[in-house]
């Protein structure tokens, strides 16, 4: 697979929740902007993980402040807000595409890859390098929205495997291209503690 890569602003001052009569969104705090680039090389860190793991209003916020606003026609026709209804929307799907790209059936991997690439919103880009005077083609993502879709594409190129935290529900990607051990069970040192001291705890109890 091409590198794939992303330009994509994000607002220096954050995101703030608002909740206003039927209405609930995400809304940049000022119109301040920075460009972030993103590259997506490595799988250990996949932004639609963050994304998909954003179960909460402030890891939402936090998301949508460090990462950006996903660049989807309905930010533009909201005043470039985000409905959190839609949020949790694209959530699901990016979860469920993940999911399917990262199917331990083949023919199911390979459908969901073939349905994640039928509208496909990148282009091919062209870099060069004076180091060695080379040219290398790349694929440009038109928005945070679809650099994630390639990220679970590459997910499923790479054939990992989604796992889950069996102590905070978290999700994570497992196998040999993604830095993480096959049979890893939890997501992070601070869930390990966690559930170390749990089992701790319950075992005390039962003496
Ligand atoms: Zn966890």
């Amino acid at each position: 697979m091409e590198t794939v890569r992303l330009n994509w602003p994000r607002y220096r001052d954050g995101v703030k929740h608002i909740e206003a009569d039927t209405l609930s969104e995400f809304k940049p705090v000022t119109d301040r902007q920075e460009v972030v680039p993103y590259e997506l090389a490595k799988l250990k860190q996949p932004l639609a993980l963050d994304f998909i793991n954003a179960d909460t209003k402030e890891k939402r916020i936090a998301f949508l402040s460090h990462r950006g606003f996903l660049g989807l026609p309905h930010e533009k026709e909201d005043g470039g807000a985000l409905r959190v209804q839609y949020f949790k929307e694209w959530q699901e799907i990016i979860r469920d595409l993940l999911i399917g790209t990262t199917s331990d059936d083949p023919k199911v991997a390979v459908e969901t890859l073939d349905q994640a690439l039928e509208k496909p919103r990148f282009k091919l880009s062209i870099d060069y390098s004076a180091e060695n005077d080379s040219l290398k083609t790349f694929h440009e993502a038109t928005t945070l929205y679809h650099f994630m879709v390639l990220e679970c594409v590459a997910a499923g190129v790479r054939r990992a495997h989604l796992g889950r935290c069996s102590h905070c529900s978290n999700y994570f990607l497992t196998g040999h291209t993604t830095g993480h051990r096959a049979d890893k069970e939890l997501c992070s040192p601070r869930c390990k503690t966690a559930a170390h001291r749990q089992r701790k705890r319950d075992a005390e109890k039962g003496n």
